[in-house]
C-alpha cells in the first residue's frame, strides 16, 4: 500500500469510530460558491489516490449555475477532472454528525495539475514565495446576515438592534453558542464573534494561518455557520450585499508577509518599514485589478458604497476604517508581529484561492521592486470633493464589470499569475453575470443571489 492509501485507510477507521458515514469534498468555483461531492467513508483510500470524477464545466459555472461555454479551452461539455481530497484537512463536522469535510484539488486525468484549478494555484504561489524566502499569514473576517426563514426568500433580521449590543445576542444565543462550539470542534480558531452594524448582521474572525489553510478555513467556516443556523431554523446570507437596504458583508482579509522569521509589516505609528511599505505600495498600485478578483461580482461592486467601511476609494490609511487598505499597527502591548494589512475589498463571491494568489503576488511585487507608498490618508475621501480627491490621487474603485475587467487585463502581475485558462474562465462567468444583471434591477439581482454563497 502506498503512503497515501495507508493514511487514508487509517482515517477510515478513525472516521468510522466517530460515526462518520461520508466525506464531503469541497472546492470553490469562480463565483466563490462552494461546490462538492460526497463519497462513502470506505472509498476514501481510493479517492485519495485517483480522485472523484467531476465535470470540467464547473470552471465556467456562473452565479446562476449557467454554463458559459466558449472560454478558451472550455468550449464543450466534454472532459473530466479528478477531485482529490486533502487528507490533512479531513474534518468530522460537529454540526453535521455523520459527515466529514475536506477541501479538494482538481487534477487532470493524467494526474498533473489542472490549468483551471484554483487551489493548486495558491499552493504553487505559496511554494514559489517560500523559494524566495517569504511566508505569509492570512486571516479572514466574515460578516453575514442571520435571518428568520421566509417563504419568499426575503430577509427578516433574526435579532433587533442596537448594533454590537449583547442584548441582541440574546435572540440568537443558541445559534451563537452552537457556532462557537462547532467551530472549535472543527478545528477553526475564532478570534471573536460580534453583532455587526447591519440589521441581523454577525461577524466572526478566523485566526491567522498560512494562505492555503486560511482559504480552506474560510470554506469550512461557511459550512460550520450554515449547519449551526440550520439547527435553529435560521437562514444565513453570506452575499456581499444581501439587499440595498442593509449593510454589506465584507470578508476583510488580513495579511502579513514574513522573511527570516521577521514580520515585514512591522513598523511604527506612521506605517510599516521599508519592505512592508513596498507590500502596501504593491497592493495599492494594483488595487483596481486586485478588487476585480477579490470582490468580483455584481453584488461586490454594489457593496462599494462610500461611508460604509467597504473601501470604495483607492487609498491606504493607518487604522483608517474607510480605507480599502488599512494598515493595522503592532504596538508595545500587541507586539510588532501583530502588524498586518487589511484588504476590505474582499467578499464571499471571490474564489479565496484566486484572491489570495492575486493579493500576495501584487504585494510581494511591491516589496521586490522597492516601491514606496504615498502618504497614508486619515480621512474618508468620500467626504471630499472631486478636486480634492484628484489632488490626492484618490480614485473610486471600478463599480462595473467592464471597469473591473479593464483594470484586470491591464495588470500583468495578476493575469500572469492566474494564467490564460483560469483568467479566461473567470472572465467568461463575470461577463455572463453582468449581462444577466444588466437586464434587472440591482435589488432583484441581489435578492436572486442572497442565499447562494
Ligand atoms: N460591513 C462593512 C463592509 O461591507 C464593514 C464594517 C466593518 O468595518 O466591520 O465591509
Ligand atoms: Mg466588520
Amino acid at each position: 500500500m502506498g503512503d497515501t492509501a495507508e493514511r487514508a485507510a487509517g482515517l477510515v477507521e478513525e472516521l468510522r469510530s466517530a460515526g462518520v458515514a461520508g466525506v464531503t469534498v469541497v472546492w470553490a468555483d469562480n463565483n466563490g460558491i462552494p461546490r462538492s461531492r460526497t463519497v462513502p467513508v470506505a472509498s476514501l483510500p481510493q479517492v485519495a489516490g485517483t480522485g472523484i470524477g467531476v465535470s470540467t464545466v464547473f470552471a465556467i459555472f456562473d452565479t446562476n449555475d449557467g454554463i458559459q461555454y466558449g472560454a478558451p479551452g472550455r468550449e464543450t461539455p466534454s472532459g473530466d477532472v479528478r477531485l482529490v481530497p486533502d487528507l490533512d484537512r479531513v474534518t468530522p463536522l460537529a454540526g453535521q454528525p455523520g459527515l466529514a469535510w475536506a477541501p479538494g484539488t482538481q487534477v487532470a486525468v493524467d494526474g498533473t495539475p489542472w490549468a483551471w484549478d484554483q487551489r493548486s494555484l495558491l499552493t504553487g504561489t505559496v511554494d514559489a514565495l517560500a523559494d524566495r524566502g517569504y511566508t505569509a499569514l492570512v486571516g479572514y473576517e466574515m460578516e453575514f446576515v442571520v435571518s428568520a426563514p421566509t417563504p419568499d426568500g426575503g430577509l427578516v433580521p433574526a435579532y433587533g438592534g442596537p448594533a454590537y449590543s449583547p442584548h441582541g445576542l440574546l435572540e440568537i444565543d443558541a445559534f451563537a453558542t452552537d457556532l462557537l462550539r462547532d467551530a472549535e470542534a472543527n478545528g477553526l480558531r475564532i478570534g471573536q464573534l460580534h453583532l455587526e452594524y447591519g440589521p441581523g448582521q454577525v461577524e466572526i474572525s478566523l485566526g491567522a494561518a498560512d494562505p492555503v489553510r486560511a482559504a480552506d478555513d474560510q470554506l469550512l467556516a461557511r459550512q460550520t455557520v450554515l449547519a449551526a443556523a440550520a439547527r435553529h431554523g435560521l437562514r444565513i446570507s453570506f452575499a456581499p450585499l444581501p439587499s440595498l437596504q442593509v449593510a454589506g458583508n465584507g470578508w476583510h482579509v488580513h495579511t502579513s508577509l514574513w522573511r527570516d522569521g521577521v514580520n515585514l509589516l512591522a513598523g511604527g505609528p506612521e506605517g510599516p518599514g521599508t519592505a512592508g511599505g513596498g507590500y502596501v505600495a504593491g497592493l495599492l498600485r494594483d488595487l483596481p485589478a486586485l478588487a476585480a478578483v477579490t470582490a468580483p461580482s455584481v453584488g461586490s461592486t454594489a457593496r462599494l458604497r462610500p461611508g460604509f467601511f467597504a473601501g470604495a476609494y483607492g487609498f491606504w490609511g493607518v487604522e483608517n476604517r474607510e480605507a480599502p487598505l488599512r494598515y493595522v499597527l503592532g504596538s508595545e502591548m500587541l507586539g510588532a508581529d501583530h502588524a498586518n494589512v487589511e484588504l476590505k475589498v474582499s467578499d464571499a463571491s471571490a474564489n479565496p484561492y484566486l484572491a489570495l494568489t492575486a493579493l500576495l503576488t501584487c504585494g510581494v511585487a511591491g516589496v521586490e521592486e522597492g516601491l514606496r507608498p504615498p502618504a497614508p490618508i486619515g480621512e474618508d475621501p468620500g467626504t471630499w470633493d472631486e478636486a480634492a480627491r484628484a489632488a490626492a490621487g484618490v480614485e473610486a474603485l471600478p463599480t462595473t464589470q467592464a471597469g473591473q475587467e479593464a483594470a484586470l487585463l491591464a495588470c500583468p502581475r495578476i493575469t500572469d499569475a492566474l494564467g490564460p485558462e483560469r483568467l479566461g474562465a473567470f472572465l467568461a462567468v463575470r461577463r455572463a453575470d453582468a449581462t444577466w444583471a444588466a437586464e434587472r434591477d440591482t435589488e432583484d439581482v441581489l435578492a436572486a443571489w442572497r442565499w447562494r454563497y
